[in-house]
C-alpha cells in the first residue's frame, strides 16, 4: 500500500523531492525517511485514520476521515473532540473526506488517549469514542550550560531595551492569535538542505548569561529553559526554506530571536525561523513550501550560526521534524 519514490532532484544539489503516498516533501539527502505509524478506526461507512511518526507525546498527528462512498460526503458532517485534553480538533473538508493536523501535547502524562468522533447525518447525531496509546517519552536532559554574552549597556539603554522586549512580546502575542484558513497542501519542505541537529527539541537547558566588565567575565544567575524548537547546523548564508504554504506574519529583527520569520499555516499551526542572516520575505505575503525565505545566521541571542526552527500547533510546541514523514494532502 505504501510507496516511497524519489521523483526528482532539485536544482539545489543537497535536496530532493520525495513522494510518499500523495505528499511531496523536499528533504536533505542525509535525512532518513521513516514511514509513520498508522491506526485505523472503522465506523459504519466511515474510516478514521491516525498517522504519527511513533505516537509519542509532542509529535504531530495527521488525521483523515474517509467515506466508503464519496456520495456520503454531501450530507455528513464530522467533529473531533480530544477528550484527554478537552480540546476540539479543527478539521478541514477536502474532496476525499476531511483532514486535520494536530499534536499529542508535549506535556501529556496519560498514555491512554481518547478522541470523541461526532457524526451528523440526516438530522441525526451519533458519537463514537476511539482510544489509542501515546508513548510518554522522556526528554533530553541538560548537558553543558550555554554561555551567552550580553552587551554591557547604560541605565538609559537598559530602559529602552526593556521597552523593546515588552513591545516584541506584544507583537508575538498578536501574531499568534490571528486566525486564517488552513493553508497546508500536499507539499512540505525540510527547512534546511542539510540535516544535523545541534540541540534537540524539548531539551532541558541551562542558560548562563554573562557580560565582560573591565576585562572580567561577570556571570548572571543561570536559569533553566525548555528548548521549544530544534537547532540545525548551518553556516552563515546557507539557505532556509519555508516548511509549508502559509502567510508570513512576522519578518523582522527582534532582540532574542534576531532576524525572525514566522509563517502562519492556518488552524493554529505556525513555523518559526530564528537567528537568520538574511530575510527574503516580508510580512503579510503568502509563501509556498520550499521557497527560500532567508539564510542561516547568528543574530539575536545566539552562540554561533545555526537555524533554530520551531513548530507550534494550537499553542503547543511540536517536535518540529515529526511533520515531514506524514502523508498530508
Ligand atoms: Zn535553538
Amino acid at each position: 500500500m505504501l510507496f516511497v519514490i524519489i521523483i526528482n532532484f532539485s536544482l539545489k544539489s543537497n535536496t530532493f523531492w520525495r513522494e510518499f503516498q500523495n505528499t511531496y516533501v523536499q528533504l536533505p539527502y542525509n535525512w532518513e525517511f521513516k514511514e509513520p505509524q498508522i491506526k485505523v478506526f472503522d465506523w459504519e461507512d466511515w474510516k478514521l485514520i491516525l498517522y504519527s511518526n511513533s505516537f509519542s507525546r509532542g509529535e504531530v498527528l495527521y488525521i483523515e476521515i474517509l467515506p466508503n462512498d464519496l456520495k456520503l460526503l454531501k450530507d455528513t458532517r464530522h467533529k473531533l473532540f480530544y477528550i484527554t485534553i478537552s480540546k476540539e480538533i479543527p478539521i478541514n473538508q477536502k474532496s476525499y473526506g476531511w483532514n486535520s493536523i494536530y499534536i499529542f501535547p508535549p506535556d501529556l502524562t496519560t498514555q491512554q488517549n481518547e478522541i470523541l468522533w461526532e457524526k451528523h447525518y440526516n438530522n441525526y447525531t451519533d458519537y463514537k469514542r476511539i482510544s489509542f496509546l501515546v508513548h510518554i517519552r522522556k526528554y533530553p536532559d541538560s548537558d553543558q550550560p550555554i554561555y551567552i554574552q550580553k552587551r554591557t549597556i547604560s541605565k538609559e539603554e537598559q530602559k529602552e531595551l526593556q521597552e523593546r522586549i515588552k513591545n516584541e512580546k506584544e507583537i508575538k502575542k498578536l501574531i499568534f492569535s490571528e486566525l486564517i484558513p488552513f493553508c497546508i497542501t500536499n507539499k512540505l519542505s525540510y527547512p534546511r538542505d542539510y540535516h544535523k541537529i545541534t540541540s534537540e527539541w524539548y531539551k532541558y537547558r541551562k542558560i548562563q548569561y554573562y557580560e565582560i566588565l573591565n576585562g572580567k567575565k561577570i556571570f548572571y544567575k543561570p536559569f533553566y529553559t525548555i528548548h521549544k524548537g530544534i537547532d540545525l547546523k548551518g553556516n552563515e548564508g546557507d539557505v532556509v526554506f519555508a516548511i509549508a504554504d502559509g502567510k508570513v506574519v512576522l519578518s523582522r529583527e527582534m532582540y532574542y530571536e534576531g532576524n525572525f520569520i514566522v509563517i502562519n499555516h492556518g488552524n493554529m499551526i505556525y513555523s518559526g525561523y530564528m537567528h537568520l542572516k538574511d530575510r527574503y520575505v516580508v510580512e503579510n505575503t503568502y509563501v509556498r513550501a520550499g521557497l527560500e525565505i532567508g539564510t542561516v545566521g547568528s543574530t539575536g541571542m545566539s552562540t554561533g550560526p545555526h537555524l533554530h526552527y520551531s513548530l507550534w500547533i494550537d499553542k503547543y510546541s511540536a517536535d518540529p521534524l515529526s511533520i515531514f514523514n506524514l502523508p498530508i494532502r
